[in-house]
């Protein structure tokens, strides 16, 4: 039991005649899940003795550090590996969704989360404006609504659906209901809501079915496009899933200035 830190902070406390200090924790949003129902959603006081480091207190309340993208303290976004003091006020939060933190965030230079989104039957034009600029969009008509939910549990995706009864099941932790009904909007409503202008990554991900691609030496792609589109493109990249090509050609130019227009609209 020595790595404990509950344990060798409790032991700590009951020697006579330590001294020991106060700090004040909240944590917030998932990162409640590890905590005890006493401590959930609150601030709670937390005392030790001796030098501590944060991250040696966030690892007591047994939170994995890999959970946590921001830690202010005091009002300030501060590192891991800052010493504790008395009486310092400390917000932890978990990896962001929602907004991009990473001007603002000491631990990391770029938020811990990647950004990924199922989305329901009725959103396949979003999904692909949302490949199109490079995010993880996973969709499939024929996906069942609970079978939207198990996904969006186990891998951590964003639920986007118009179906508001489908986001009434408790399970869900991460999901939005989509406002507009024309698929251009929706994709600057879901660029502005979750802030993704600074993540742009177009000839990333699969139009078609959502994987990476990969970049493909244009002697490769000789037998699979046309004489005309051979000698007209240099660069070309293949879909590591369904193989399909897809070269940076008048398209790509209309794709680049298009995310370019509605970066500058969000
Ligand atoms: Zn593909």
């Amino acid at each position: 039991m020595p790595n404990c830190y509950n344990c060798t902070i409790e032991k700590q406390m009951k020697t006579e005649g330590v001294k020991y200090k106060s700090i004040y924790f909240r944590f917030y949003a998932e990162l409640n899940d590890f905590l005890p129902s006493d401590k959930k959603q609150k601030i709670f006081e937390f005392e030790f003795a001796g030098p501590l480091k944060v991250q040696e207190a966030i690892l007591a309340m047994h939170i994995p550090l890999s959970e946590v993208d921001l830690v202010i303290i005091n009002g300030q976004s501060k590192k891991f590996n800052y010493w504790l003091k008395d009486d310092d006020f400390i917000s932890v939060y978990p990896v962001f969704e929602s907004f991009d933190i990473s001007s603002l965030n000491a631990l990391r230079p770029h938020p811990l989360r990647e950004t990924k989104f199922i989305l329901d039957a009725h959103l396949g034009k979003l999904a692909k404006y949302l490949r199109m600029a490079g995010f993880n969009a996973l969709y499939d008509p024929d996906f069942k609504d609970p079978q939207i939910i198990d996904i969006s549990v186990d891998t951590k995706r964003i639920i986007l659906t118009r179906d508001k009864a489908l986001l009434r099941s408790v399970r869900i932790k991460h999901g939005y209901y989509v406002r507009n009904i024309n698929p251009l909007k929706q994709f600057k409503e879901i660029i502005c809501k979750f802030d993704l202008v600074s993540q742009f990554n177009p000839l990333n991900r699969c139009l078609v079915c959502n994987q990476l691609l990969k970049q493909i030496a244009k002697i490769d792609v000789e037998t699979l496009v046309s004489p005309d589109i051979y000698n007209r493109f240099t660069h070309f990249y293949q879909c590591q899933q369904c193989h399909k090509i897809f070269w940076k050609g008048s398209h790509f130019d209309r794709m680049r200035q298009f995310i370019y227009e509605i970066s500058k609209s969000v």
